[in-house]
């Protein structure tokens, strides 16, 4: 389906996240780099505190939280975090290499500083700051970014601290490392001027490409993080968190819009059955006994270890649940969603997807039945749990339900690996910063602009330049690359196989033979860095021919080993060359006798080439045939 994003007045913000690659933390002297798995460490239980902000609201992202009521661990690996991490220490004065950095790259976004920067503490609630709130302080103001559909307007750009890593979560519990908390990240956040997706990705990849071009920020997995926000005229602001892939975000719009459409789709659908509100029941009704011979194993096993099956009637609601709201996902995966955030069950089950997962026609009659339901108008959730977590889970369902009369529900939503997202929390209010009382502010004078005018972040237009002249690329080819989100990927391996392997080597494998290979339908997106790596070292070495690159991704994207294809292709040494040609004319001895030099060359060289063709070049084989055979025939 075609949608036309401008009559439906998308409006899409981005709110771009960079680790800076300074020396120190943020505001303390630990360093930028993760622990490694085997470091020292030690850990502390701490209990979510009702956060209360200054300004006296309770936030409903806080809330949420406190509902959830669980531990929360913080593992401090030695030597990568101190106590300003764990709060038990002020923090130290704001990192002036970060700030010199982040507002370098201000610059070449064409954003003014401000005078003078304040950090604000900005609540957090699940638990990823110690403290509560992560410190945030905004250097520059305005900026644009220019793109083919109109400039795109830069709002703010702040300096602010990475929150702690999670590397466990259970219902109950969730483990924090606290090495990434306290590293300096750049945030940059676009006006709402953004009015397709592939506007979207367009001025990502260009502000991803500026920050990169300043030799400043941080690579790799994890050091960049997108968010979104994501309106349509008859919609709702969605906030859209972590996309951590930029070729994601096309697609994470794209289903945002089909969502809130399918949504209001089925608010409409709610209105023409002529249901309001108040016609969802309050009340849910354990229906254990009627499920006692069910063959489903989720609810046999349930059952046994003495939870319940617990049923919401939905009267009028037969078909409502089970309709597609994008790619894959069900009304009742919204819902299913709040379920598991609020009460932390495994997800709910509902009526529209039944006869499944061994629940029978017959056990759906007898839950119809014993609801007093119709099975052709109506339906029905489920929830198989203890009864406090089917409380929660249910409040929060029955919430929802209700926010289907009134269309798209302000959320905070979390994107998933397929680019469709789910949901993460409610919106957090506006009350949630607040002055940061222990660092005094600090004036951005001359000598701090000083020390920004020598970082001279090249513009996108000089990159072609240096394509050409400095990595000496074909001027065809760095033109394509220039344009290309391969071009940080070509970067990266530039640097990386410095004086190994040529770039126009690298740029052609990235541009012409990956391209390709994806239109033949193979999966090259699937190959991993360092299997690139192994390849274009191994064709920079010489043990390859560059010729095979495209066999070589072909055989590492279909998961073979690199290093087996290397041995079945490496380049022949001269030795082992005049080996095979040796045994070539011991094999022939006869023959090549009795038809002398220059009619055997023909049948070596044939001979020979069939054992080492693609691993050898011709013109050297054909030489030391001729020597061998010369020795040969010389008595
Ligand atoms: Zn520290």
């Amino acid at each position: 389906m075609e949608i036309e994003y401008r009559k439906l007045g998308l409006k899409v913000g981005l709110e771009i996240h960079q680790q800076l690659d300074s020396k120190f933390k943020l505001f303390c002297s630990c360093p930028t780099k993760l622990a490694p798995e085997n470091v020292k460490y030690r850990e502390v239980t701490r209990n979510l505190w009702l956060s209360k902000s200054e300004l006296g609201e309770i936030d409903p992202a806080a809330l949420y939280e406190i509902a959830r009521g669980r531990k929360i661990v913080y593992r401090i690996p030695e030597g990568h975090a101190c106590l300003v991490e764990l709060d038990e220490e002020p923090p130290h004065d704001i990192n002036r290499e970060a700030l010199v950095i982040s507002l370098s790259i201000a610059k070449a976004l064409n954003a003014r500083p401000v005078d003078e920067v304040y950090v604000m503490r900005k609540i957090v609630v699940d638990g990823s700051n110690t403290a509560g709130f992560q410190r945030t302080a905004i250097i520059a103001l305005g900026g644009s970014i220019e793109d083919e559909d109109g400039a795109v307007g830069i709002q703010t750009i702040a300096l602010e601290e990475d929150a702690a890593r999670k590397i466990a979560e259970e219902s109950d519990y969730v483990v924090y490392n606290l090495d990434r908390l306290g590293i300096p990240l750049i945030e940059i956040s676009t006006a709402p001027d953004i009015g397709t997706p592939e506007q979207a990705l367009r001025v990502a990849y260009r502000i991803g490409l500026i920050m990169r071009l300043s030799g400043k920020v941080k690579r790799g997995i994890g050091t960049i993080r997108q968010d979104l926000n994501i309106s349509i005229e008859s919609g709702e602001r969605i906030e859209v968190k972590g996309v951590d892939k930029l070729e994601l975000i096309p697609k994470v719009i794209t289903y945002e819009v089909l969502r809130q459409l399918s949504l209001l789709d089925i608010r409409e659908e709610l209105r023409r059955r002529r249901l309001k509100p108040e016609d969802i029941s309050e009340f849910y009704i354990d229906v254990s006994e009627v499920m006692k011979d069910c063959r489903s194993r989720i609810i046999k096993t349930s059952l046994d270890r003495g939870m319940k099956v617990y049923a919401l009637p939905l009267p009028g609601f037969k078909g409502i649940l089970g309709r597609e709201v994008c790619s894959g996902r069900r009304f009742g995966t919204e819902l299913s969603d709040y379920a598991k955030a609020w009460g932390s069950v495994g997800g709910l089950i509902h009526s529209d997807e039944l006869p499944a997962y061994g629940i029978s026609e017959k056990d759906l009659e007898s839950l119809y039945k014993y609801l007093g339901l119709n099975g052709d108008r109506d339906a029905f959730i489920l929830i198989v749990s203890d009864y406090e977590r089917a409380d929660r889970a249910f409040k929060a369902v029955i919430n929802r339900l209700k926010y289907a009369f009134i269309g798209v529900p302000k959320e905070t939503r979390a994107a998933n690996p397929d680019g469709t997202t789910r949901y993460l929390r409610p919106q957090p209010g506006a009350a949630r910063m607040y002055p940061e009382t222990d660092i005094l502010p600090l004036r951005v004078d001359e000598s701090i602009l000083r020390e920004v005018e020598k970082i001279a972040i090249p513009r996108p237009e000089d990159v072609l330049r240096i394509l050409v002249e400095e990595h000496g690329i074909s001027r065809e080819l760095a033109s394509q690359l220039i344009r290309d989100p391969s071009l940080h990927l070509y970067l990266d391996l530039v640097e990386e196989l410095r004086d190994i392997t040529s770039p126009q080597i690298i740029a052609s494998t990235l541009i012409v033979h990956m391209k390709s290979l994806k239109r033949d339908g193979i999966e090259v997106d699937r190959i991993s860095y360092i299997d690139l790596v192994k390849i274009l070292s191994a064709v920079g070495r010489g043990e390859i021919a560059k010729e095979v690159i495209p066999e070589a991704i072909k055989v590492v994207v279909s998961g073979s080993s690199f290093e087996d294809f290397l041995e079945s292709r490496r380049v022949l040494s001269v030795e082992e060359l005049e080996k095979i040609v040796e045994e070539a004319i011991k094999s022939n001895a006869d023959l090549v006798k009795s038809r002398g030099f220059e009619r055997s060359i023909g049948l070596i060289m044939g001979k020979v080439m069939s054992v080492a063709r693609g691993r050898a070049d011709g013109a050297l084989v054909n030489t030391l045939v001729r020597k061998k055979l010369q020795e040969f025939l010389t008595p």
